[in-house]
């Protein structure tokens, strides 16, 4: 084989940069973290959703908007062999708002209340918690231009962050306005800029054109300055703008929930309108040196979205606010809290197999305790018994259910109380019945 079809053969077994598998103790570190959210979420009243991995590339250009680092740089999009173009989505409120007006849920009681669970793709530069498939959990509520609303996807994100063990969670909060008040703070941020414009960075240039709220979402250490100096968004807002912000404000006082107003909040997303957030948790790093930093990690956000419905072409504006958690980050967390999925039971048996004829009735045991919800686990392998009883020891399992040639034959089992090693025969028929007085 020559150096480039090994090469290639190697490359091949890798998964794609950004995307990996989630095996074992992971998996249900998210699926627990998914199952604790879901819960919060059916408590509060919302619905589940899942919507296709797949949507029309219009979807995300209408949607997310032009001129995004989303659209222009991160899509992963295809041309299908019917010539449809179709993205793998990055984000989920657009497919959401998508999916209410597909469906007609105008015509459902309001608002209505979705929350969603699943991975979404971004073709950016992988890094710790980072990934180009990353996992988000969503909230969004459609339908109501309530103040109430926009608190209660906050302090359910909240709520959500403190179960799954993060700590000294805090919020930034902006109102960024509606199509009343954003045109003249607008106006007066690109002014602002103009004046600056030989010490900004390229892209910021750029964004001066195309759109000067996202000005604000520069990194760039050059730009910081001058970011600092910009003017405001909350001191242009309109009357309407002001008491909703001041309404949302006074919620989440009341739900004692860590907020503090931050002026260059706007979120990197056209739909955004009025109040955009970002939640946070501070947590204690250590570093390689044993040093340890206090840092406060980015954990999720979102915001109101009142023009998304008629920018995708929908025939009166909707009225919504939601948002969505990073769960890649919230596992990795040094403080995250495993909750074992619903799936997950500690095993109260473990069924070991000697002899060929005790494979062969293997499966008939299985069944016999999975229909009856006995929690087991076992070893397929051709272990010895003593080394079998010793996986079952280490795992602290209270009993082993042993099938070798002799009880095969006469259809019993023995059942070994792993504590006082006394032990028992029991009829296959009759296991359920037995393990059940057992406790
Ligand atoms: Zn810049
Ligand atoms: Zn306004």
């Amino acid at each position: 084989m020559d150096k480039k079809t090994s090469e290639k053969k190697d490359f091949a077994l890798q998964s794609p940069k950004g995307m990996r598998d989630l095996i074992g103790d992971e998996w249900y570190a998210y699926q627990g973290f998914f199952e604790k959210a879901a819960e919060v979420a059916h408590y509060y009243g919302f619905k589940p959703i899942e919507m296709p991995a797949l949507e029309r590339e219009e979807l995300f250009n209408r949607g997310v908007g032009e001129g995004t680092d989303i659209v222009e740089k991160e899509m992963y999009t295809l041309k299908t062999k019917g010539g449809d173009h179709l993205t793998m989505r990055p984000e989920g409120t657009a497919p959401v708002m998508r999916a209410y007006l597909e469906h007609g849920m105008q015509s459902l009681p309001q608002p209505v209340m979705l929350y969603y669970y699943g991975p979404f793709f971004r073709h950016d530069n992988p890094q710790k918690g980072r990934y180009r498939e990353f996992y988000q959990f969503g909230l969004e509520i459609l339908g109501t231009p309530k103040p109430i609303t926009d608190a209660t996807i906050i302090n359910l994100f909240s709520t959500i962050l403190k179960d799954a063990g993060l700590k000294k969670i805090n919020v930034k909060i902006n109102s960024i306005g509606d199509a009343d008040c954003r045109g003249p703070y607008r106006r007066e941020l690109s002014n602002y800029y103009k004046k600056h414009s030989k010490d900004i960075c390229a892209d910021c240039r750029e964004r001066l054109k195309t759109n000067p709220l996202r000005l604000l979402d520069c990194k760039n250490p050059g730009c910081q300055e001058i970011k600092a100096g910009a003017p405001e968004s909350v001191g242009f807002l309109c009357p309407a703008c002001k008491q909703h912000f001041k309404e949302v404000m006074e919620y989440l006082e009341k739900m004692g929930i860590d907020y503090e107003i931050d002026s260059t909040l706007v979120r990197g997303l056209d739909y955004y309108s009025r109040t955009v957030f970002e939640i946070f948790s501070e947590t204690e790093i250590t570093n390689e040196d044993g040093t340890k930093t206090i840092s406060n990690l980015a954990l999720g956000g979102g915001g109101r979205y009142d023009y998304l419905a008629k920018s995708l072409g929908g025939k009166k504006d909707v009225p919504a606010v939601g948002g969505g958690l990073g769960v890649d980050r919230i596992v990795e967390s040094p403080d995250f809290a495993y909750h074992a999925p619903r799936i997950v039971k500690k095993p109260k048996v473990f069924f070991i197999q000697l002899s060929f004829d005790a494979k062969l009735k293997t499966f008939e045991v299985i069944e016999v305790l999975r229909k009856n919800h006995v929690p087991m686990t076992h070893s397929m392998s051709k272990d010895s018994l003593s080394t079998q009883l010793g996986i079952a020891e280490r795992m602290g399992v209270p009993y082993t259910i042993i099938l070798g040639q002799k009880e095969a034959l006469e259809n019993t089992v023995i059942v070994r109380d792993m504590e006082t090693r006394s032990q028992d025969t029991v009829k296959i028929d009759k296991l359920c019945e037995y393990l059940k007085k057992l406790k």
